[in-house]
């Protein structure tokens, strides 16, 4: 890995590799890119792959060409959070010995959206082992949250506030089937990576709470978070893999970079041309990129996106 030490900026596009990379990724890879590079910083991929039945190395290796194709160089080596399940373990295990984990075997009706607590008071029979293992029936661990309100002022959407007590309840950080949870792993590497800036979509505007205060917990640095608008297909959703949008056409990527500034408000006069090298577009929208013009919207139909290429 780069040594980030010596950089102000440190920002990262960590993709989960659940199939190819999707205009909606592309845009929010742009984001995270373009706002590292104007602040001169260092820009860091990380392959989110821990959920092994979901993510698969073809996706992991497809993204990679794909975001090589449009340019977006990174820093130093990806990093696999399949690799990593060691630290998340030792994490898990800091938390633990503080007493801010419990186990839970409620079903996930049970536990329904705003988890109540049900298990947070029930004498801990199965610790967790040295190593973050736990034995016997399955269960999740889950973290205690406190009865306070986190706040944070996001750098695209504003001020920020959530009750986690009342908006979350106690959140997982393993999963009863074994696997790390998404909001452990991105903390701990986060802070591994030394990470500044977070410039990722709006529909982890959400989570971001949890992860301020497992950063709290943990005591990391804090970190500057920016969520840009998603692109909604015309069901109003997200455009992802489980909304089936398309992969990505490498073979003329100009007009589908034209396509992910305008996305973020980011209008070249003109739109680039197959004779415009992909470089320089980029030099270009680095050059004019500002954080404070994307829409401060949670998301932006497909359909407005005037060059975006027709599917
Ligand atoms: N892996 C997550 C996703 O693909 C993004 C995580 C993040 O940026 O914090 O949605």
């Amino acid at each position: 890995m780069t040594d980030p030490t010596a950089a102000v900026y440190v920002g990262r596009f960590a993709p989960s590799p659940t199939g190819p990379l999707h205009f909606g990724s592309l845009v929010s890879a742009l984001a995270s890119y373009l706002d590292a590079r104007s602040h001169g910083g260092v820009w860091l991929v990380r392959m989110e792959d821990l959920d092994p039945p979901r993510n698969s190395r073809k996706a992991a290796d497809q993204i990679l060409q794909a975001l090589s194709d449009f340019g977006l160089t990174w820093d130093g080596e990806v990093l696999y959070q399949s690799r990593r399940l060691d630290s998340y373990a030792s994490s898990l295990h800091t938390l633990a010995e503080e007493n801010l984990l419990y186990a839970c075997s409620c079903s996930r009706k049970k536990s329904g959206k705003i988890y109540p607590g049900f298990c947070r008071d029930k004498p801990q029979a199965k610790p967790l082992d040295a190593d973050g293992a736990e034995k016997g029936t399955p269960h999740a661990m889950r973290v205690r949250v406190p009865d306070r309100e986190i706040t944070f002022t996001d750098l695209i959407q504003g001020d920020q506030r959530q009750h986690l007590s009342k908006q979350v309840g106690d959140f997982i950080l393993k999963r009863k089937d074994g696997l790390f949870a998404y909001q452990l792993a991105v903390v701990v590497d986060d802070a591994y990576q030394q990470i500044t800036h977070v410039v990722r979509g709006s529909d982890l505007l959400d989570s971001t709470p949890r992860q301020i205060y497992l950063h709290e917990l943990l005591h990391s640095t804090p970190i500057r978070y920016a969520h840009h608008p998603v692109i909604a297909n015309a069901q109003g959703n997200k455009l992802s893999k489980q909304t089936f949008a398309t992969a990505l056409d490498s073979r003329a990527p100009q007009r589908t970079l034209t396509a992910a500034l305008e996305a973020l408000n980011l209008n070249p006069p003109e739109p680039f041309l197959r004779s415009t090298s992909v470089d320089s577009i980029l030099q270009w929208a680095i050059a004019n990129w500002r954080l404070g013009a994307v829409p401060s919207r949670k998301t932006i139909p497909a359909k407005s996106i005037r060059y975006l290429p027709s599917e």
